[in-house]
């Protein structure tokens, strides 16, 4: 059988195809274009038959050299040059713990039946059948899940303030306006397995007891609005979504709504706005969105990652997930490594493991002269960490109190030739560009920092310029609006923090 998947993570070495036979290890093929794809079916397959000499295709080049002269298939060393190891013997794969990426390379994202086949919809089952509202929250809450779009709010706590009132319209938002330079988590989860966060949202409104859903998706995303859209119709021809869902009593359905590309839009009350129809300006969190949220209604909102969790928690229950990660952080997360490093992609590993881990021996450092110098955590609101923190372990508290945020997951390997200040300059543009101008120390203060930063980095800058720029991004963030502004500063105070002396050899 041949099938189409989504991302399994290991980005930079796509195309990719997997060979799996029973009772083998799979076998991973890397950069596989037409050719190669043909090569690598003959190498497994002659006339209909799986060749047991398949194993010859992933030896040793001495073992090949062998078969070959004791007349075994020549099966091309192309093939065995562009092989990588089988998937538990890369470290990329087996320091790993797939919750949310579970079905990551096992399910064709077009297939209801592939994500059913692997337990999909049973948490469903459970929920709408054997359990009540309160059940599915205490579960929840008892897991310890906390959002994870960045602020870590815990999930179960939101789901119980929204489930509070009683009014008969409320809303389940998936917030899939992953908008951060270098983050992709979101992306790879909608476009591989749709299923996972349909229904954690199916579970979440029938907790809070909702009849309407959306999925915000940005509008860049095409082929996750385009998988969603089928995934929809497909859950709705299986009775998963609609009146009466599984013959209960209990109504609600979904729509996918596009952004227009506004970072701002990933700001909860902005994304209400604009489904609303309305500027996506943000405005005081009071009252809070599961109060008061899409068209005045109490309305749920969550990340992608924090949906994809819900099926395996009320699945497997509370104590499965809470005895994954840290005292108070609980479960995996999944992060978007990219920069100096070998393997580019997405990594789910359980919160507890340290910045070392994901970025040496899953990711991979880049072989040769240059020393790995820092990492960025957190996109444009995250910070920046030397190397000497990278035994530093990744959970939502530790990191805060060194400056960084672990955000939604997005991050940044810099070696020693890369300028920090650069890297600073480039998210404060980035939050300069995407700021809404709804209020003035954001407008304008990230428009005056871009300024400062431009003048250090082309070498016009004075030192007092660092104190200057110093003190208008702790005025940024403690005058602006939301979590747009507040944030917007901490490259820039990581950085100037940690590599103070990078500024000050810039300056005259
Ligand atoms: Fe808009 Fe920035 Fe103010 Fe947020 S902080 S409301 S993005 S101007």
């Amino acid at each position: 059988e041949i099938k189409t998947t989504g991302c399994i993570g290991i980005c930079s070495k796509e195309p990719l195809i997997t060979v799996e036979i029973t009772d083998q290890e799979p076998i991973i093929y890397e950069h596989v274009n037409e050719e190669k794809a043909r090569q690598i079916f003959h190498a497994h397959v002659k006339n209909g038959d799986i060749l047991s000499e398949y194993a010859f295709v992933r030896g040793k080049e001495s073992e090949i050299e062998e078969r070959l002269k004791n007349g075994g298939e020549i099966l091309g060393q192309q093939v065995v040059d562009n092989s990588i190891k089988a998937i538990e013997e890369v470290p990329f794969f087996n320091l790993q713990e797939r919750i949310v990426v579970r079905n990551r390379g096992a399910v064709d994202p077009y297939k209801i039946d592939d994500y059913v086949a692997r337990d999909g919809y049973k948490a469903v089952y459970k929920a709408l059948k054997e359990m009540d509202s309160d059940n599915i929250i205490d579960t929840i809450l008892e897991s310890g899940l906390r959002g994870r779009g960045g602020a870590g709010f815990p999930t179960g706590l939101k789901w119980k303030f929204a489930s509070k009132s009683q009014t008969a319209d409320k809303y389940v938002i998936c917030n899939a306006d992953e908008g951060d330079p270098g983050a992709y988590m979101d992306r790879s989860v909608l476009e591989g397995d749709p299923h996972s966060v349909i229904e954690g949202m199916i579970i979440a409104a029938r907790a809070i007891n909702a009849q309407k859903g959306f999925i915000y998706c940005r509008a860049e995303y095409p082929l996750a609005v385009e998988i969603l859209t089928k995934a929809l119709s497909q859950a709705r021809a299986y009775g998963l979504l609609g009146n009466n869902i599984l013959g209960t009593n209990f109504s609600f359905d979904i729509e996918v709504y596009e952004g227009a590309g506004a970072f701002v839009c990933g700001e909860e009350t902005a994304l209400i706005h604009s489904i609303e129809g309305k500027r996506g300006n943000p405005r005081l969190k009071l009252p809070y969105p599961v109060e008061k949220g899409v068209f005045n209604k109490p309305t749920l909102i969550s990340n992608v990652e924090t949906l994809a969790n819900i099926a395996p928690i009320v699945l497997n229950g509370s104590e499965w997930f809470a005895k994954i990660g840290t005292e108070k952080s609980k479960g995996t997360k999944v992060f978007s490594i990219t920069g100096d490093i070998v393997n580019v992609g997405c990594v789910e590993v359980p919160i507890g493991t340290s910045i070392r881990t994901v970025i040496e021996d899953i990711a991979g450092i880049v072989e040769g002269d240059k020393n790995i110098k820092a990492v960025q955590l957190g996109g444009p609101s995250g910070g920046c960490l030397p190397v000497k923190y990278f035994d530093t372990i990744l959970d939502y508290e530790t990191l805060q109190q060194l400056g960084t945020i672990m955000g939604s997951g997005g991050m940044i390997v810099m070696n020693e030739d890369k300028s920090v200040v650069d890297l600073a300059r480039f998210f404060m543009q980035f939050c300069e560009s995407e700021s809404c101008g709804k209020c003035i120390p954001c407008r304008e203060g990230t428009r005056q920092m871009v300024n400062i930063l431009n003048k250090i980095c082309e070498g016009n800058g004075k030192k007092e310029d660092i104190d200057k720029l110093e003190d208008l991004a702790n005025v940024v963030i403690q005058s602006s609006l939301c979590g747009l502004g507040k944030t917007a500063s901490n490259p820039v105070l990581s950085t100037l923090n940690y590599f103070r002396n990078d500024y000050e050899a810039l300056v005259k």
